[in-house]
C-alpha cells in the first residue's frame, strides 16, 4: 500500500471512530462509513479499528465476515446486488444477471478492471412485487427487462452514479425528493387499520399521554394484538413485562429487518406510515417508561433513511420526540437509525438486539428474555413495524374496535406482500381469518397450484388446503404470501428455500448449520431420480431433529416447507422415488461429501464456539446421519 493510501485509509478510520466517540456499542456504523468511503474493510483497517476501540482484530473481523454488506476484499464504487429470490428468479433474474456479465465483463462476485463496478448477488432485497429487480448502491431499480438492462449497464459504465438511474419515481412518498425512489407502492387494498386514508396524525399518542402508562398497557392488551413479526407474542403482556422488570432503563426496538423472501409490507409502512410507526414506538416507550428508541432499518432500505431521519427531525421539531413530549412533563423519548448490513438473521429480536450492540448478529440464549435483559442488558420491547403501527391506531380508535375485526385469537387486520405468479402482485390489507381461496382470487391467480404462506421459512400448501385461513390459529404469516402456479417444480423451489437457510445460517448450533445441508443434498438427490422410499423417512425425521433441537426460529422454522411438500404434493415424491435398495445402500447419497459441502457453504462459523466447532460437530453430525 503506498504512503498516500495508507494515510487516507488513516484519516477515514480515524474520522469514524472519532464520529462516534470510539463507542464499540456503534461498531456497525463506524463499518459502513469505512467500507462506503474505502469499499472494504481491509485488514489494515481492522487492525486501526480495534486500535481506536480498545478492541481486538478478530473481533472486528467476526463482524466484517458476518454482514454481506462489509467486505475484507475491495468492493466497486458502485455495487450492483442482482436479487436472487425464488420471485426474481422465476421473473428472469438469471437472464439479467447474463445480460449485466456480458455488458461489464464481470460475472457475479468479480470487480471490473477500473474498480468501478462489482457484481452480486443479494438473497431477497424486499422488492418481489415489482421483480425482477437490483439494488445499484441504495438505489433500487425495478422491473428489469433485457433493453433497461443494457441501458443500466452503459450508464454506468459511462457515470457510474446510481442516483442517475432514477428516471420514474414511483407512487406516494416514493416520489418525495428524499426517498427519489421508482418502487411502487402497489397498495391493492386498503383495509381500515393501516392503509386507511384518513388517519388522524396522533390521534393515538394524544389520547395515550391522558392515561397512566398500565392503563396505556391494559388498552393494548384488551385488544389482544398480538405481534405481527411472525411470533404473534401479545403485543401487552411483552410492554408489561419490559415495564415489571426494575431496571435503570429501558429501550424500545423496531424492527424493520424484514429480510424474509417475498416479504415487503413493511416497506410500504415505512414510506407510507413513517409518522405512525414512530408514533407507536412513542406510545409504547411512554407505556414502559423507555427514553431511548431504535429504528433497525435493514441495509436493503437504505434509500428510505433520508426521508426517516427528516421525519425524526419532524418530531423533534413539533414536540413529538425529545423532552416534555406534547407538553407532558417528564416524558422525555427520542429514536436513532440503526442501518443494519445484510444478515437475514437480524430479523430474530435476539440477533437484531446483538447487532445493534456493535457484535455479530447471532441469536442470544433465553431466558433472560429482552424483555427482561435486552439491549446493553436493560429490558427491551422489540416489535415489528406493523405492530407498533397498530398500537397507535387501538389507542386511538380503543381496543374494542380492533378486536371487533379479525378472528378470535387474531384480531384486527393483517398486511400482506403478495408475489408471484398472479396479475396484481402487492400490498393488501385483510382482516385475519381469509381463506387462501379468497385471497388468490383477489389476487388475479388463475393457476395456482403452490401457496408458500409466511416467505421460505413458512409452510407450503397445495390445492387441497387453500380453504384454509390465514390467522394465528391456522396459517400464520409475518406477511409473506407467494403463489406459484402448476408449471413450477415444487422441488426446485424447496431446493432454493434450503440454500437460502444455509447461506443465512449464523453458524451457531449444527442441526440447523448442517441439518440444512443434508436436506438439500437429500432433495437434491431426489430431482437426480436418485431417490428412494426410505428418503422420505429420513427427511421427514431430520426435518423434526432440526426443528427441534436449532437454538433460534431460523432453525425451528427452515425445515417446514420440506414437511409441507411432503404433505401436500406426495405424487411429486411418488412419481421420483424407487423403491428402497433391499441391501440398505443409499448410493446418491454421500455423508462425508455433504459434510464437506456444509463446511464450504456455512461460511458463517460461530466466533462464540469456534474451538469446539469440529467436535461439537462430529457428534452431533453422526446423531443427525441416524
Ligand atoms: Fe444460528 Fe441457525 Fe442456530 Fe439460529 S438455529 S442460532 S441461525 S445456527
Amino acid at each position: 500500500m503506498g504512503m498516500e493510501t495508507g494515510k487516507h485509509l488513516k484519516s477515514v478510520v480515524t474520522q469514524a471512530c472519532e464520529k462516534y466517540e470510539n463507542n464499540r456499542t456503534y461498531l456497525m456504523d463506524i463499518l459502513w462509513e469505512v467500507q462506503k468511503k474505502l469499499g472494504c474493510v481491509n485488514g489494515e483497517a481492522m487492525e486501526l479499528i480495534a486500535d481506536k476501540l480498545s478492541s481486538h482484530r478478530v473481533t472486528i473481523e467476526g463482524l466484517v465476515s458476518f454482514y454481506s454488506f462489509f467486505s475484507e476484499e475491495q468492493k466497486g464504487k458502485v455495487v450492483i446486488r442482482l436479487c436472487e429470490d425464488i420471485i426474481d428468479r422465476h421473473a428472469g433474474m438469471e437472464r439479467i444477471a447474463k445480460v449485466f456479465s456480458e455488458e461489464l465483463g464481470i460475472e457475479p462476485g468479480e470487480v471490473s478492471a477500473d474498480g468501478n463496478l462489482s457484481l452480486e448477488y443479494a438473497p431477497c432485497i424486499g422488492m418481489s412485487d415489482q421483480a425482477p429487480a437490483v439494488l445499484v448502491n441504495e438505489v433500487v431499480v425495478t422491473n428489469l427487462t433485457t433493453e433497461s438492462t443494457k441501458a443500466i449497464a452503459h450508464s454506468l459504465k459511462k457515470d457510474p452514479d446510481p442516483s442517475k438511474l432514477v428516471q420514474k419515481t414511483g407512487d406516494g412518498n416514493n416520489a418525495n425528493k428524499l426517498v427519489n425512489a421508482m418502487v411502487l407502492n402497489h397498495v391493492r387494498k386498503k383495509g381500515e387499520v393501516l392503509l386507511n386514508d384518513e388517519i388522524p396524525a396522533e390521534a393515538g399518542l394524544t389520547k395515550a399521554l391522558t392515561k397512566a402508562p398500565g392503563d396505556v398497557i391494559q388498552e393494548v392488551q384488551d385488544s389482544r394484538l398480538r405481534g405481527r413479526g411472525g411470533a404473534g407474542f401479545p403485543t401487552g403482556k411483552k410492554w408489561e413485562f419490559a415495564r415489571e422488570t426494575q431496571a435503570g432503563q429501558r429501550f424500545v426496538i423496531c424492527n424493520a429487518d424484514e429480510g424474509e423472501p417475498g416479504t415487503f409490507k413493511d416497506r410500504v409502512l415505512l414510506t407510507e406510515r413513517a409518522h405512525l410507526l414512530f408514533e407507536g414506538m412513542t406510545i409504547a416507550a411512554y407505556a414502559a417508561e423507555s427514553k431511548s428508541g431504535i429504528l433497525y432499518l435493514r441495509a436493503e432500505y437504505e434509500y428510505l433513511r433520508p426521508f426517516l431521519e427528516e421525519v425524526l427531525q419532524e418530531r423533534r421539531k413539533n414536540g413529538l420526540l425529545g423532552k416534555d413530549i406534547q407538553g407532558k412533563k417528564g416524558f422525555e423519548f427520542d429514536i436513532r437509525i440503526q442501518l443494519g448490513a445484510g444478515a437475514y438473521i437480524c430479523g430474530e429480536e435476539s440477533a437484531l438486539i446483538s447487532s445493534c450492540e456493535g457484535l455479530r448478529g447471532e441469536p442470544k440464549k433465553r431466558p433472560p428474555f429482552p424483555v427482561q435483559k435486552g439491549y446493553l442488558g436493560y429490558p427491551t420491547i422489540v416489535d415489528n413495524v406493523e405492530t407498533f403501527c397498530c398500537a397507535a391506531r387501538i389507542l386511538d380508535c380503543g381496543s374494542q374496535w380492533f378486536a371487533s375485526i379479525g378472528t378470535k385469537e387474531s384480531t384486527g387486520t393483517k398486511l400482506l406482500s403478495v408475489c408471484g405468479d398472479c396479475e396484481r402482485p402487492g400490498t393488501y390489507e385483510v382482516p385475519f381469518g381469509i381463506s387462501i381461496k379468497d385471497l388468490l382470487e383477489m389476487v388475479g391467480a388463475d393457476d395456482p397450484a403452490i401457496v408458500q404462506v409466511g416467505g421460505a421459512a413458512g409452510e407450503m400448501i397445495g390445492r387441497t388446503a387453500f380453504h384454509r385461513t390465514i390467522c394465528f390459529e391456522d396459517l400464520s404469516t409475518a406477511g409473506a404470501v407467494m403463489t406459484f402456479n402448476s408449471h413450477r417444480n415444487v422441488l426446485k423451489i424447496i431446493d432454493y428455500f434450503l440454500k437460502f437457510f444455509i447461506d443465512e445460517s449464523c453458524g451457531y448450533c449444527t442441526p440447523c448449520r448442517v441439518g440444512n445441508v443434508f436436506l438439500r443434498e437429500r432433495i437434491q438427490k431426489i430431482m437426480r431420480g436418485l431417490g428412494e422410499k426410505t428418503d422420505l423417512e429420513y427427511l421427514k425425521d431430520l426435518c423434526n431433529t432440526i426443528m427441534k433441537t436449532s437454538r433460534c426460529g431460523l432453525g425451528q422454522t427452515s425445515p417446514r416447507s420440506v414437511l409441507g411438500s411432503i404433505e401436500h404434493f406426495p405424487l411429486v415424491y411418488s412419481s421420483l422415488l424407487k423403491e428402497s435398495d433391499p441391501y440398505g445402500l443409499q448410493a446418491g447419497f454421500d455423508i462425508q461429501s455433504a459434510l464437506e459441502e456444509s463446511r464450504r457453504i456455512a461460511k458463517r462459523t460461530s466466533m462464540i464456539y469456534d474451538p469446539l466447532y469440529e467436535e461439537e460437530s462430529e457428534e452431533t453430525i453422526e446423531a443427525l446421519r441416524d
